[in-house]
């Protein structure tokens, strides 16, 4: 969970260079320094803005890129062209940099003194033109970046930039990521599927498989008293029904429930794993489906894909790590079944059991219910309906040749009615534009039937994602039409089998 335990940390380059003079570039400095000093007192930033100093040569250029990739805390870099600094000196800096770069191109100064600017000032103040010259080279090159506009006092800029260094986040939590899966795919279906090589060259992420009753092992070998500690924070944290309750009828269910959390937790601990599958088909010697403990763990920032589904998981993991610290959740999420009408259509959206009570709207209340899939005994979950609000939902596909993700903006919002006799946690939402439109295009695009439902990131995040990974995004969202729609995915078909060359 490396990118998850220490703050990130994005590194602040600044570029001018000797011809200017010393006195000059000790004025460039001073001003970056003060908008490194704007951005990090924002309070926006979730990352920590680290400044060095003024570039002028491209031996330095090169060092301080080399040395960004070296730095585990390092999870991009930002450049910004105060004055002009030719834009040869960065070539082979850039060439080398691994880590994500986003250009900012602004100016300490917000108004221009219109009626006492002199070419002292014009001199000081001329990223409007050393930015191109940056940004020319950068397309040369073909250096994938973000690149962002704006003034530090802008508070859209700083959301910008944080959005940003949010993707950098996951994408480093992905890169190191190890994720267990507990069997194999659901058999015979073919969204869940994927190639695990090209994933791990990819994104980062090694996904290996385990026996089940490794698994097994370390549950039956949970002691008494880890179980007394789990049940007790049960009680606690959620609203046990009185059956689940110590003395109740079912509390054996409960404490079998925590038994799995500390075994399927240690499990994960031991071995380095943020993220892991299961699969209702292959349980070993398990006695119920894991359903509290899935969802606790995706809690903790855990990533979880059912039947066996580690794409799912994988991007779990890296949307949670995008969304650390938001106080807003992300989950594992499957569309289910539609309310068409009367009124405006909706997707109910749920799983089995495995959704995370890190986007309830209320304190869950953990229940036990019959399961007709998976043969076992009753399993334990939390039940909640998730909490009101905009939304993403982003899904991985592998398209044979490539990796596709899908995403749509949508509107969490409350059940019409109560949802009494359904007992799982769910989520209902408006897709943008239109369920129709949205529906329609998500099917033509090939987007798997697991997502990741996010409160805590938005859909530009996720693309400043995609775009690190240097993998295609499909967005369905207001400006949406079908037609538009299907027309993208064929330019995208022939723009990406181009740019994969022969
Ligand atoms: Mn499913």
């Amino acid at each position: 969970m490396s990118a998850l335990e220490t703050k990130p940390r994005v590194w602040f380059l600044t570029g001018s260079q000797a011809l200017y003079g010393q006195e000059t570039l000790d004025q460039v400095a001073g001003q970056s320094q003060r908008i490194q000093r704007m951005l990090t007192e924002s309070g926006a930033i979730s990352a920590d803005i680290v400044g060095y100093p003024v570039l002028t040569e491209s031996a330095d250029i090169r060092q301080v890129m080399l040395a960004a990739n070296a730095d585990p805390a390092c999870v991009g870099v930002i450049a910004w062209m105060h004055t002009f600094s030719p834009a040869k000196m960065w070539i082979t800096g850039l060439d080398m940099l691994r880590k994500p770069l986003l250009h900012l191109h602004t100016q300490l100064n917000e108004t221009l003194p219109w009626r006492t600017i002199d070419m002292d000032f014009m001199n000081l103040n001329q990223a409007a033109h050393g930015d191109r010259e940056f940004g020319y080279i950068q397309t040369r090159l073909g250096v994938a970046r973000k690149t962002v506009v704006g003034h530090a006092s802008d508070a859209r800029v700083v959301e910008r930039i944080d959005g940003w260094a949010r993707a950098a986040t996951g994408l480093a939590h992905l890169r190191s990521l190890r994720l267990a899966r507990f069997g194999d795919n659901m058999r015979d279906v073919a969204v869940t599927e994927g190639d695990k090589v090209e994933a791990e060259l990819r994104f980062g992420v090694s996904v290996n498989t385990y026996g089940v009753n490794d698994l097994v092992e370390r549950v039956d070998a949970v002691t008494e008293t880890a179980i007394d500690a789990l049940v007790a924070e049960y009680a606690d944290v959620y609203a046990l029904v009185a059956e689940l309750r110590a003395g109740g009828d079912r509390h054996d269910s409960l404490r079998y429930a925590a038994r799995i959390e500390a075994g399927l937790r240690g499990f994960l601990t031991d071995g380095g794993f943020g993220a892991f599958t299961t699969n209702f088909e292959d349980l070993g010697g398990l006695r119920q489906l894991p359903g509290l403990a899935v969802q606790r763990l995706m809690a903790d920032g855990y990533g979880f894909g059912g039947e066996g589904d580690w794409k799912t998981s994988a991007v779990l993991a890296a949307v949670k790590a995008m969304g650390h610290g938001t106080g807003r959740g992300t989950s594992f999420m499957e569309d289910y079944t539609y309310h068409f009408g009367p009124g405006e259509p909706k997707i109910l959206g749920a799983h089995m059991l495995e959704v995370c009570p890190s986007i309830a709207g209320q304190q869950p209340s953990c229940e036990i219910h019959p399961l007709g899939i998976g043969g076992r005994e009753d399993p334990v979950r939390l039940v909640f309906d998730a909490a009101p609000g905009p939304a993403v939902v982003i899904g991985l596909a592998d398209l044979g040749d490539r990796f596709r993700f899908v995403a749509n903006e949508i509107e969490v919002v409350p059940p019409d009615e109560d949802l009494e006799r359904l007992p799982v946690a769910r989520a209902v939402w408006k897709p943008s534009p239109s369920l129709s439109t949205s529906a329609e295009s998500w099917l033509i695009a090939g987007g798997p039937h697991h997502t990741v439902l996010t409160q805590a990131v938005g859909a530009e995040t996720l693309r400043d994602f995609t775009d690190m990974v240097n993998t295609e995004l499909l967005l369905i969202d207001k400006e949406t039409t079908p037609a538009a729609f299907v027309d993208r995915v064929r330019w995208n078909q022939a723009y990406y089998r181009l740019r994969g060359g022969i």
